[in-house]
């Protein structure tokens, strides 16, 4: 047996419908993607456009693609037609782009706002006050294409599981808050993408709605 398949299986039950399972298929090809599939698997995450855009003609149509990577504002209207929800919205040009592209395509895009909780300055993200700058600006307030359904955040990379605690406990209250101030009479704003597959077990503890999760499913991945 294919050990995807199992893993696959193996994930389902110990998210128990607690969270959803993101699984993080880049750096894997398509074979992997059906067998992961085959057990039941609808939801991949991919990090990069050119990679997405090539294996998503040869999958299944009933795959929900979630982009989960810095997303350039040119390469946009490569997966506007078909993905089914971005968690890397870091600023408002960005938002700006896929709402534009959205239009074009008729969609109402999904998208989450990433937060900067790690302590490594390379992780992308918005912090609290330019969130609040982009949900209160004319320009999203006239925005008929996209759909802000919650946040994102990656934890530092460490072995400190109280700095990771914490940091997802910051990207909940985030949550919390921005719930309370924009978005208490909308019911899309419920999702919380947090944890991967060393960290995910915490995030489900502080409340992810959405775990991604790669190397634990597919295997290490070479680059
Ligand atoms: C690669 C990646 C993941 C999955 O990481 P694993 O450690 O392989 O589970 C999750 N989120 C993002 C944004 C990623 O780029």
């Amino acid at each position: 047996m294919n050990p995807i398949f199992e893993n696959i299986k193996a994930y389902h039950a110990k998210l128990d419908n607690k969270a959803r399972l993101v699984a993080v298929s880049k750096n894997f090809p398509a074979e992997d993607i059906l067998e992961a599939y085959k057990a039941g698997q609808r939801i991949f995450g991919e990090n990069k456009v050119q990679e997405l855009t090539s294996k998503q003609p040869v999958l299944p149509g009933d795959i929900e693609w979630h982009f989960i990577g810095h997303l350039q504002t040119n390469k946009v209207k490569f997966i506007a037609p078909f993905v089914s929800m971005i968690h890397s919205i870091d600023r408002m040009k960005l938002l700006v782009e896929v709402n534009r592209e959205a239009m074009k395509c008729e969609r109402i895009i999904p998208c989450l706002l990433q937060f900067h909780i790690a302590d490594e300055e390379t992780k992308f993200g918005l912090d609290y006050e330019e969130a609040c700058q982009m949900l209160e600006s004319k320009e999203f307030s006239e925005m008929k294409n996209i759909r802000i359904c919650g946040v994102m955040g990656m934890a530092t990379f460490t072995e400190n599981v109280t700095q990771v605690r914490n940091e997802f406990k910051f990207l909940k209250s985030t949550f919390d808050q921005l719930k309370e101030k924009y978005f208490q009479q909308s019911p899309h704003f419920s999702e919380i993408s947090m944890g991967m597959s060393d960290d995910f077990l915490i995030a489900l503890e502080e409340g992810s709605t959405l775990v991604r999760i790669g190397s634990a499913i597919f295997g290490s991945r070479s680059y």
